[in-house]
């Protein structure tokens, strides 16, 4: 994080482009090496060396240079004063916790969020690791105000929610919390820091799948945990150098470099999905859509105050059939791939069926089963015409 931002008050579309990317100076080359080694040099007399430190190359575990480029540059989105990247966006929520709780502590999380979130804090840390946990709908204030106790310590949703795509006022959560001592982390992923930047709410916590968006080519897995210096040190030294969820160097280097297209990319999620949104919900064959994007969508006002140029690229939406014609409708498709994960440059779609275990913790419309959708950088047309003669093929009435 020692390099020197030139950047600084430029706009994201060039900050993304140069910020971490800088040329190699042992050649010149104009676009930075992939350092693969494991282990560097050490100084004249190691002995009095820490291990476990960080902010020295001595093993790539404790921190590696394409990383170092990589947490720059998240920082800089962000706005935030550190960052830590890890192999994966889950590794990421993970190492955040660890470092952050301890037995006793009582955790507040959404009704809505990724899987592995409410893996680890449903079934998994409560026993192995006694922290208590609710789930609380974060989408009402009033119901987190309720579960607060005098052990909780952190508060964690998504915004928007993943596959409901609900929205969470930060805002308030953030007043709420800091009057109780309590922290709040959010995970940007679906909305990313093109769209909303978490700190400027007043977050302690920012976690990105760099999987998504950030990476947008699907061809890498990261993911990055942003807040104070003094808590980031703590992610390094408890989580990844103890844990030991590094990432690879050239998935850091493949991140950096589809991040300089970052910008560009997600205005063209952000436009694909609201007229594919817009389409879908004249569709006499569909039962509801879900997108922030939507008036008609229930977190609408709010998602227009947290998110700057778009709504992202995820919507969700039902069909008026049974089970199987969501199969069916799939096999038809040409464009969409059937295939979870999002941000990538091509449209992938995923079926979520009536018996899916979360389902009693999702709104009443999507109970019979829906799609989430992940709209690519394709052209929205072809997209939207895609859908059109799937829906068709199988007999679905369809308007223009
Ligand atoms: C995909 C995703 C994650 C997990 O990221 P991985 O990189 O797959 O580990 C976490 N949160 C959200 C909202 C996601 O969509």
């Amino acid at each position: 994080m020692s390099e020197k931002n030139h950047y600084e008050g430029m706009a994201l579309a060039t900050r993304a482009v140069h910020v971490g990317g800088e040329s190699d100076p042992a050649t010149g080359a104009i676009e930075p090496a992939i350092y693969m080694a494991n282990s560097f040099a050490l100084p004249y007399d190691p002995s009095t060396m820490n291990w476990s430190a960080s902010e020295e190359n001595i093993y790539t575990r404790n921190g590696g240079v394409n990383q170092g480029k990589l947490e720059h540059k998240l920082c800089d989105m962000h706005g935030a004063e550190d960052c830590v990247v890890l192999a994966s966006g889950v590794a990421a929520l993970s190492a955040l916790f660890f470092s952050q709780l301890k037995k006793g502590d009582h955790v507040i999380f959404s009704t809505v969020t990724y899987i592995a979130t409410y893996r680890i804090f449903h079934e998994l840390w409560n026993d192995k690791w006694g922290i208590e946990t609710d789930i609380v709908d974060c989408t009402d204030i009033e119901k987190i105000k309720a579960a607060i106790k005098p052990n909780t310590k952190l508060i964690h949703f998504e915004t928007p929610g993943n596959p409901t795509l609900c929205i969470c006022d930060i805002e308030a959560i953030v007043k709420l919390a800091h009057e109780h001592n309590i922290l709040v982390s959010v995970d940007n992923t679906f909305s990313s820091p093109y769209n909303t930047r978490p700190f400027e709410f007043g977050v302690d916590f920012v976690v990105e799948s760099l999987t998504k968006y950030i990476n947008g080519h699907g061809d890498s897995m990261g993911g990055a945990v942003l807040g104070s210096r003094e808590d980031m040190d703590k992610v390094r030294y408890q989580a990844q150098v103890n844990i030991g969820g590094v990432i690879s160097p050239f998935n850091a280097w493949l991140i950096q470099r589809g991040s300089q297209t970052f910008p560009l990319r997600m205005q063209v999620h952000n436009d694909n999905a609201l007229a594919v949104a817009q389409w879908l919900e004249r569709q006499p064959c569909v039962s509801f859509v879900a997108y922030p994007g939507l008036p008609s969508f229930k977190g609408h006002e709010l998602a227009k105050k947290q998110m700057k140029h778009g709504f992202g690229g995820v919507l969700s939406f039902g069909l008026n059939g049974e089970h199987d014609l969501y199969n069916r409708v799939v096999t038809h498709l040409k464009v969409f791939t059937s295939a979870v994960s999002l941000g990538n440059a091509e449209s992938l779609i995923v079926f979520l069926g009536e018996d899916d275990e979360r389902m009693y913790l999702y709104p009443e419309e999507f109970h019979g089963g829906f799609y989430r959708v992940a709209i690519g950088i394709e052209d929205k047309n072809d997209l939207i015409n895609d859908l059109r003669q799937a829906f068709r093929a199988e007999g679905l009435e369809t308007v223009d």
